[in-house]
């Protein structure tokens, strides 16, 4: 896909881009809070814009997917654009599925979805996920102005989500050494650039480098197959509706600490990343550093729903370089609620 990462480029490129693409007709996605840069983009695209369709949310609900479908086609889109983050460039994602449609991204957190062929809808209360190239973004276009508006504390949290991409490569069946190259120094600029978004978050340059870290950290979940830190978040978000970014951020360092002996080289490499003796401890003070939430209490999640977490996430297939059983990952789930420091007895 074609990538470009510049100051002002949402408005500046996304058209040049359509173009290039041959798209006369598109359609922009975003969420409701997100309408106002998407007009701009859809202003920048001028004749070329089919209409704005506001109405993404979270999890990319079927009925949501449906009416913008709908819209899509009785506007005669020839392309999509999504605006906004993983909800929007969700409901850009599950158009292209339903329409074929080409589709061109201008993400405006670090979620990293723009960088994969997964797709997700939610009927009923259930998520299911799907790969697809053909809701793969033709075209991203990353705007660091974009992400100004990004709340310090949500930027903080979906850089962390965006970590755990590449954590989770580090170790995943199939990666590479190529997947490894971009997830080791994805971590790297990622843990470089929050800081300095937290301190200054109108500084383009840091938000620039974060977009750069979201990109690499993105093309990592989209190369390899994620293990039982995106499955447990799966079920947290999906089945006990905690927040997406957030839960991450408290997670990923109980999931590492409990891999991290079955997977010394990926530890290794996120340490080295860190510059850090050891990885899930340099996360979790991080997150804290960072102000973050550090524990799944704090996130709305009670005691008395552990059990049922772990047995769900546990009973799913999937990869994890550790053998996942119900016990283990109750006492990740149980650290991770008390926000223990990781791989500890102690609430720090
Ligand atoms: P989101 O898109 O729901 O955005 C979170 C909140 O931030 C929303 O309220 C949104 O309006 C607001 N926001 C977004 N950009 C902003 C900005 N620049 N300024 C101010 N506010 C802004 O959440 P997210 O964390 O970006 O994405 C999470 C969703 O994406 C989940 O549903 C997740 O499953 C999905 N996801 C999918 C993939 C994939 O490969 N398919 C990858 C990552 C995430």
């Amino acid at each position: 896909m074609r990538v470009v990462l510049r100051p002002g480029a949402a408005a500046d490129a996304t058209p040049g881009e359509a173009e290039r693409l041959g798209l006369r007709r598109l359609l922009v996605v975003c969420g409701p809070r997100g309408a106002d840069t998407a007009r701009a983009v859809a202003d920048a695209l001028g004749p070329a814009c089919a209409g704005v369709h506001a109405e993404a949310r979270m999890h990319v609900p079927v009925e949501v997917a449906d009416r913008a479908v709908a819209v899509a086609r009785a506007a005669g889109a020839d392309g999509c654009v999504a605006v906004g983050g993983g909800s929007s460039i969700g409901l850009g994602k599950a158009v292209a599925l339903r329409t074929g449609l080409p589709l061109i991204a201008v993400p405006s957190t670090y979620s990293g979805s723009e960088m994969t062929p997964v797709w997700g809808l939610t009927e009923h209360g259930a998520k299911r996920t799907g790969r697809d190239r053909a809701v793969l973004p033709r075209s991203v276009v990353y705007d660091p102005e974009l992400t100004l508006s990004l709340p310090v504390a949500l930027s903080v949290t979906s850089g962390i989500n965006a970590i755990a991409h590449a954590v989770e490569a580090l170790y995943a069946p199939d990666g590479s050494p190529l997947t490894a190259l971009m997830a080791e120094e994805g971590v790297r600029a990622m843990a470089r650039a929050l800081p300095e978004v937290a301190s200054d978050p109108g500084s383009l340059p840091a938000r620039g480098r974060a977009l750069y870290g979201a990109w690499l950290c993105g093309a990592c979940l989209g190369a390899t197959t994620m293990g039982l830190h995106h499955r447990l978040c799966h079920v947290l978000g999906g089945t006990f509706g905690l927040p997406h970014a957030e839960t991450h951020t408290v997670v990923l360092p109980h999931v590492l600490a409990h891999n991290a002996p079955a997977a010394p080289g990926a530890a290794a490499a996120v340490a080295r990343a860190l510059a850090a003796e050891d990885a899930p401890t340099a996360l979790y003070e991080l997150a804290g550093r960072l102000g973050a939430p550090r524990s799944l209490a704090a996130l709305g999640l009670n005691a008395s729903d552990l059990p049922a977490a772990a047995a769900q996430a546990a009973g799913q297939a999937g990869a994890n370089p550790r053998a996942v059983t119900v016990e283990g990952v109750l006492a990740v789930l149980k650290a991770a609620h008390e926000g223990r420091a990781p791989g500890t007895g102690d609430p720090r």
